[in-house]
């Protein structure tokens, strides 16, 4: 077990990832987790990031920022996440070596596994084909991520890890329409049209494509597992291991939300991937399971939209 009095650099800390491995942290007892908001340090900036860590000296990194969002968002602004997602790592990587980090966590993202690779999706199928389109600057620069953490424990006998977490929600997910993934959007649109007293939610591309969808909670939990319990170059899925169609999301979150919506779907916006289920036997056989079923999940997390979206996202505060 890790020392409770250990520091640990949480970065990404105000998003949905980074804000649950600190209260995973904190609830686990750790009395030093280290946050840095982005007025206080541009992670892109080396200059800043080496000063930070001069100043801090973290003994533990779990490395959650990123420019991160939906379908939509990746297709329209693929130079902005290629660059924020290459620059956040390579800094923090640096810096993390330099300053001699006993061990850091890299979160990378199943969408850095090629497009038609086969289901469920084991570790070892990286790079072994081309990648989906409507994500391809991002899972880029993810995939640079994760051969960073290997390349400095080949080059430097750095104890960096990486694991790959399936589609994630939960408590401070982004809900705006344009910039974020399925699940909240389909919360967000459901809340909306019980607002509206009636209508229909549309449903963006053919409803088909199958996902997989892990609770940000217990995905902290696993990252908290595998920092304890793994220091391996291999990477590590981290997921349910069950996936759904995109309609059987958008019916099970209308049964949460509001029974009484009709349903449409957009066949003009993109499908992307048709199918991305992680092999999670690799996580399985360390002794780690997801825990919060996807009933629950989406039930809690349109509690806390509704307790804490603003105004302007539609909620009832
Ligand atoms: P992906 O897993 O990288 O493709 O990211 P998303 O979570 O954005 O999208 C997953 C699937 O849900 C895609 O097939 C989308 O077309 C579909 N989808 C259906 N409705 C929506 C919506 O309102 N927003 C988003 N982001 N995706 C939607």
């Amino acid at each position: 077990m890790i020392d409770r009095n250990a520091s640990i650099f949480v970065t990404g800390h105000r998003g949905m990832v980074g804000s649950a491995l600190v209260r995973r942290l904190e609830g686990a007892g750790f009395e030093r987790v280290l946050t840095a908001g982005r007025k206080q340090l541009d992670l892109r900036d080396q200059a800043a990031v080496d000063q930070w860590f001069d100043e801090h000296r973290p003994a533990y990194v779990m490395h959650a920022a990123g420019t991160v969002g939906g379908i939509h968002a990746n297709r329209s602004r693929p130079a902005d996440f290629l660059y924020d997602n290459l620059m956040i790592h390579a800094t923090v990587l640096r810096a993390a070596w330099r300053t001699q980090v006993q061990k850091l966590l890299y979160l990378g993202s199943s969408c850095i596994y090629p497009r038609d690779c086969p289901q469920p999706i084991r570790e070892e199928y990286l790079l072994t084909g081309p990648l989906e389109k409507t994500n391809d600057a991002y899972a880029i620069a993810k995939i640079s991520g994760l051969m960073s953490c290997d390349a400095y424990r080949r080059q430097y006998d750095c104890h960096f890890i990486a694991a790959m977490p399936t589609n994630l929600y939960g408590p401070n997910d982004n809900f705006d329409l344009e910039g974020s993934h399925v699940l909240p959007a389909l919360i967000r649109k459901f809340h909306d049209c019980r607002e509206a007293g009636g209508g229909t939610v549309t449903v963006w591309g053919s409803g088909s494509p199958m996902r997989e969808f892990l609770h940000v909670d217990d995905l902290a939990d696993a990252c908290l597992y595998l920092l304890e319990n793994y220091d391996n170059p291999a990477i590590i899925n981290v997921g349910t291991g069950e996936d759904l169609a995109i309609r059987e999301l958008a019916e099970l979150v209308r049964e949460v939300v509001y029974p009484e919506a009709e349903l449409t779907f957009d066949a003009s916006m993109p499908d992307g991937t048709p199918r991305k289920l992680l092999d999670v036997s690799r996580l399985h056989s360390l002794g780690w399971k997801a825990r919060i079923g996807l009933r629950e999940g989406i039930e809690s997390s349109y509690r806390w939209f509704l307790e804490n979206a603003p105004r302007g996202v539609g909620a009832q505060v």
